[in-house]
């Protein structure tokens, strides 16, 4: 069996940026908080935590220390409320999502109907939608903009790791119905490659795994992107959830890992499936 090992796997660069604000802070002040999971991988959750990090769910559970915002952000008020109550902030949002709310603001001052293309409930899209002063709405496919009134002039920006085809069908479901359409290009490329990467591997193997939390949404989508074009594709967390009966008489096996996924994960996973019998590895991550 051989194993192709995705060169853009395990954490992005804004993941890596908020893991290593986290362990710098709590080096220095032994204790903080995150509001929700600082990522979505339960494993490095658990690790922090063991370090002082203490996800909290709401305001109100922030005890003494400093509270730690997520790579995908906070809504503009959370943050007004925290500064309100003399909370010291540390901010981990990633400079892509960091963008996206900047130009979501830019666009509603600018008088714009805002757009952003995402999951409704997703906390970097509702960190988003906290920065527009006027109308928006949130649509996660080409059906949704339907719901859309005509308006002279529409705006749109995109959860950054929404899929460029997606986004590409909304835009395109957007053009009748307004005079002006502004588009600002909020992808991040850390996930577009990764998503192209895997569905070229995915093309390519007999079975496909896909490392990460099942919270994570990047890794759900890269998921459901392999199973597009791989009905074998298996989303795991660890290596321990692997299954000898998904590998019988395979010749190929693919495996990717989202933006939240430790390299040590990776390294687990693609060991447990090399040592199986007559297993090879043909093309292995830089970064293992
Ligand atoms: S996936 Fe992209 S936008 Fe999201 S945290 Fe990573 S680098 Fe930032």
């Amino acid at each position: 069996m051989e194993i192709l090992m995705a060169k853009e796997a395990g954490f992005c660069f804004g993941v890596k940026r908020a893991v290593n604000i986290a362990e710098r802070t709590l080096r220095e002040r032994g204790r903080a908080f995150s509001l929700g999971p600082l990522i979505h991988n339960p494993q490095v959750v658990g690790q922090l935590r063991e370090m002082g990090l203490e996800p909290v769910e709401g305001i109100e559970g922030v005890g003494r220390g400093p509270v730690i915002i997520r790579s995908h952000g906070v809504s503009r008020q959370l943050l007004e409320e925290l500064e309100s109550k003399g909370v010291e902030v540390v901010d981990a949002t990633c400079p892509y999502v960091k963008r996206a709310q900047r130009w979501a603001a830019s666009l509603s001052r600018r008088g714009y109907f805002v757009v952003v293309v995402g999951e409704e409930e997703h906390p970097e899209v509702r960190a988003i939608m906290s920065y527009i002063e006027g109308d928006g709405m949130v649509v996660e496919g080409p059906e949704g903009a339907g719901r859309i009134p005509r308006r002279r002039k529409i705006g749109v920006v995109a959860q950054t790791t929404q899929e460029r085809g997606r986004f590409g069908e909304v835009i395109k479901a957007l053009l009748p119905l307004c005079e002006e359409l502004t588009i600002y290009n909020t992808l991040c490329e850390v996930t577009s490659k990764r998503q192209e990467e895997a569905l070229r591997i995915a093309r390519e193997v007999d079975c496909m795994i896909v490392v990460g939390g099942r919270n994570s949404a990047n890794t759900r989508r890269l998921a459901e992107l392999c199973s597009r074009v791989q009905p074998r594709t298996y989303h795991v967390e660890t290596e321990e959830e692997l299954r000898p009966e998904w590998f019988r008489g395979m010749r190929r096996v693919g495996i990717t890992a989202g933006a939240s996924t430790p390299i040590g994960t990776i390294r687990r996973v693609r060991d447990a499936l090399v040592s199986r019998p007559f297993c090879g590895i043909r093309r292995e991550a830089e970064n293992l």
